[in-house]
């Protein structure tokens, strides 16, 4: 059985990182597919060029290529050591940036923006497989867009994901280190494209369930998921079990270190899930599984830049179809609502994007008086079965007494109590929260 072990950003930003991560798969004789995100920083300067040339800047999109390249030579030059490997390593690197500064010369378009952004990946995995040639580890490199791609909906094609890797890997079958791209895929028009920003961790999941994986690792510089935000509270600790429902709430309400999306594939297929830390490779992490291992608060993360809509009804005192009506407006301008909560007369739901917001109120203006509040977090308190722990409602209320909270949402799901609260009270709530929940 194959093990999917996917790499983040940061643990192969430095060649020294990348020499750890050899050292990381080659430690037992297991099969494995190992996905590679870019190097930290790639990606987000892969957008600063196609920002560029979106807005007509060759000179600023130049420069950024220019200083990516450096920074590409000089990771080489600690990458291998071999004169041979080095050749070999900046020829590569040679013909993504010349592919970069050919770019320059042409009309932008979204296909070729997809194109730029898909170069962090093709050169992290193929400078991977040149070091492992140097310390001579066998392997072989699956190119992700021979098997990778998304349907009409940017939806991954599992079947046809399935099908096409397990060719690959039968073709493969004498080598135990498969290596291959995090992020990129090809869309239904054959272009290249990709799962959203921090897809690597799809990509991971959605081999995982294709390959029948025994486990998906997925590999990052913290010891799991926590308990709350690390970056905002003092005091955290991993969390060593959640269920596959658990962590995509997680994922989704905030938790930085999974994409929101990608715990789907591998929990239809039931392949366990682990969060890992490179920098301490034998700790637990975090498992994440069918079960959920105990009842109770798990965690809680928070979501910002939200908008609150609340529509409160001219007419009817419990028409019917109102909601159908109200719903309608957000399924046209394909905008998913985060959380609603509805009184006899109005109805107040969330949304994270404002890309349509102004032809949203306006649809929905005919309804009756429509309020908008930006700036607003979601707080999630996540857990198993939370509405039957003991004086649940009670400890967060008194914990959030000073809180002006503004929405609650309770009941639509047997693992989720989510809170809306001004952005300005995100840090004091995750705080008190900590406290109050957690007792830490
Ligand atoms: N390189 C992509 C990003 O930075 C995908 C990933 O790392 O998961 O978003
Ligand atoms: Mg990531």
């Amino acid at each position: 059985m194959m093990k999917v072990m996917k790499f983040g950003g940061t643990s192969v930003g430095k060649p020294e990182r990348m020499h750890e991560v050899a050292k990381l798969i080659t430690r037992n004789a297991d099969s494995k597919i190992v996905v590679l995100s870019a190097l930290s920083g790639t990606t987000n300067s892969l957008v600063e060029i196609s920002n560029f040339l979106a807005h007509g800047n060759r000179e600023g999109a130049k420069n950024t290529i220019e200083k990516l390249h450096q920074h590409y030579k000089a990771f080489i030059q600690a990458l291998v050591q071999k004169e041979e490997n080095r050749k070999n390593a900046n020829q590569i690197i040679d013909e993504h940036f010349e592919f970069l500064n050919i770019i320059l010369r042409i009309s932008f378009s979204e296909a070729l923006n997809k194109d730029i952004l898909a170069q962090g990946e093709l050169m992290s995995t193929k400078l991977f497989c040149v070091y492992l040639t140097e310390i001579g580890v066998d392997h072989e490199l699956l190119p992700a867009l021979e098997f990778m791609s998304i349907d009409a909906n940017e939806e991954p094609q599992l079947g046809a994901i399935r099908i096409k890797l397990n060719d690959l890997i039968r073709k493969h079958a004498d080598k135990k280190i498969l290596v291959t791209q995090g992020y990129i895929c090809r869309n239904v028009r054959g272009e290249v494209d990709n799962l959203k920003r921090g897809g690597s961790d799809y990509t991971a999941s959605l081999i995982a369930a294709a390959s029948n994986a025994s486990v998906c690792e997925i590999w990052t510089d913290i010891d799991g998921m926590h308990n709350n935000d690390p970056r905002i509270v003092n005091k955290t600790v991993a969390i060593e079990q959640l269920s596959f429902d658990e962590a995509a709430e997680l994922a989704y309400f905030g938790a930085k270190i999974l994409h929101p999306t990608c715990i789907w594939p591998a929990q239809q297929e039931n392949v366990p899930v682990k969060l890992l830390n490179t920098m301490q490779p034998d700790a637990p992490g975090t498992v994440i599984t069918k079960e959920a291992g105990s009842v109770g608060v798990k965690a809680v993360a928070a979501k910002d830049g939200i908008i609150a809509i609340k529509i409160k009804s001219s007419r009817m005192l419990l028409a019917y179809g109102f909601l159908r009506k109200v719903f309608e407006v957000f399924e046209k301008y394909k905008t998913s609502i985060d959380m609603i909560t509805t009184s006899e007369v109005a109805v107040s739901v969330t949304i994270d994007s404002d890309l349509f917001l102004e032809d949203i109120v306006r649809e929905l203006e005919p309804f009756g008086t429509v309020d908008v509040d930006k700036g607003q977090t979601i707080v999630s308190i996540v857990g198993n079965e939370i509405a039957q722990t003991d004086h649940v409602l009670q400890k967060l209320f008194d914990a959030l007494n000073e809180v002006p909270v503004t929405m609650v949402s309770y009941g639509g799901s047997a693992h989720n109590i989510s809170l809306l609260v001004p952005q300005d009270y995100k840090t004091k709530t995750l705080q008190l929260l900590n406290a109050g929940l957690f007792g830490l």
